[in-house]
């Protein structure tokens, strides 16, 4: 009888034991299939280049092992914004030269690269003047959509885009480094790794077929007719100044509208004072067509073939293609490092939302007492960005879980 007890509650001990078992390697299961999210913070605490953002940006991509990443010899975009003739908070050249050094001690041929957003020849002169040319990044600096934007191979995208045309330098190369600096934005509400992609990886219009497979099938929708309110028009002709391609005019005191020529970028609604302007479209289709052109260009690459390097500096209101940069809103955060878009955009956000905003900012006094931290996109800008972040995962192209692995100081 005693040995029958003692087999029985051995059984029992064997059970616990496996669910126990169990039960480690679902918590194991779920560390380990949180992807890993490297950060660095801004913080310089010691005069030491390894306490520096460069010095730390070195150690971050060590971390991520680039070698099992990148062949010898592998052609290697890095993605960046070239930033406007006024938006000058952009990612930062040194950090461009220090993603280029990293590939080219793997072995790897980088070039830094950006579409076009006004003529092409005129877009590499802003870039040269936002510091970003051969000399200073240590590689060629190239436009992935040609002179003109429009060179892009056209690809399948999801419900809302159906067709988008994909930069063709980001279309054919084998692998990518996306280096986003992350700020708001009057539409998406947040820009970061997904907008950097979704905008920056395609055309703003194909040569066959035209604007309505590039980057302005996601401002507006349908034929995308702009809606002119001449009684609300001030007439300061700041759309005239930022058209990229001419097609607004103003004659006999009444707005010219070049409807072919137009790429529907969405700026002159944007800089116009009073509202005079209007695409049609909404800011959660908008989101959500940025998470399907992002997922369309993230397609055209291979397994770990492209990493994501979000930069939370000079984290001003708008985007790096407007005509001027406002202060930053809250405090510079740190880089962040990982496989996962939808991980890096998501601590990005965390991060972010616990700074407090700064005095003399857009974000000045939006939590009352000054001291309080929140978030400042919804707060300024008023949109629920994420929608890009929920389609993003739904589509697939990651997890908002993450690890963080914080870099020792
Ligand atoms: S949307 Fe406005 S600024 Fe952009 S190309 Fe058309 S007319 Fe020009
Ligand atoms: S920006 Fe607006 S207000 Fe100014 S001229 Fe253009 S439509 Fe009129």
């Amino acid at each position: 009888m005693t040995r029958f007890l003692w087999f029985l509650f051995s059984i029992l001990l064997f059970c616990v034991a496996v669910r126990a078992g169990d039960c480690d390697c679902a918590i194991m299961d779920s560390m380990e299939t949180a992807p890993k999210v490297y950060f660095a913070t801004a913080r310089a605490r010691k005069w030491k280049h390894d306490d520096s953002m460069p010095g730390k940006l070195q150690r971050l991509l060590a971390a991520v092992e680039l070698t099992a990443r990148f062949g010898r010899g592998e052609w290697v975009a890095v993605k960046t914004h070239f930033g406007s003739p006024g938006a000058h908070r952009i990612v930062r050249p040194i950090f461009l030269r220090t993603v280029v050094d990293a590939l080219k001690g793997v072995g790897a041929k980088p070039f830094v690269t950006d579409t076009v957003r006004i003529a092409g020849l005129d877009y590499l002169e802003v870039a040269n003047a936002n510091g970003i040319n051969h000399l200073s990044v240590g590689a060629p600096v190239i436009l992935a959509d040609g002179l003109y934007g429009r060179d892009s191979v056209l690809m399948k995208a999801g419900e809302i885009l159906k067709e988008i045309a994909v930069a063709s330098v980001i279309h054919d190369v084998p692998a990518m480094i996306v280096c986003s600096h992350v700020k708001g934005h009057i539409n998406a509400g947040f820009a970061g790794a997904i907008k950097n992609l979704a905008m920056g990886g395609v055309s703003s219009s194909h040569r066959r077929y035209g604007w309505k497979c590039g980057r302005g099938a996601m401002h507006t929708i349908g034929e995308g007719m702009m809606d002119w309110k001449e009684a609300a028009c001030e007439r300061c002709m700041q759309c005239v100044e930022i058209c990229p391609l001419e097609a607004i005019k103003f004659k006999d005191d009444a707005m010219v509208w070049d409807g072919q020529t137009c790429w529907r970028c969405g700026r002159c609604q944007r800089v116009c004072p009073s509202a005079a302007i209007n695409f049609p479209g909404n800011d959660e289709r908008f989101m959500r067509s940025l998470a399907e052109s992002a997922a369309t260009v993230i397609g055209t690459f291979g397994p770990k073939k492209i990493l994501y390097v979000n930069f939370l500096t000079e984290i001003q209101p708008e985007c790096d293609c407007m005509p001027s940069a406002d202060v930053p809103m809250v405090q510079d955060v740190g880089i962040l490092v990982g496989d996962d878009i939808v991980a890096v955009e998501q601590a990005s956000l965390d991060l972010i939302l616990k700074e407090k905003p700064l005095p003399s900012s857009a974000a000045e006094g939006i939590f009352g007492d000054g001291v309080s931290s929140g978030d400042v996109f919804k707060a300024v800008l008023g949109k629920n960005y994420e929608f890009q972040f929920e389609e993003a995962e739904r589509l697939g192209l990651g997890s908002r879980r993450y690890e963080m692995v914080e870099l020792k100081a």
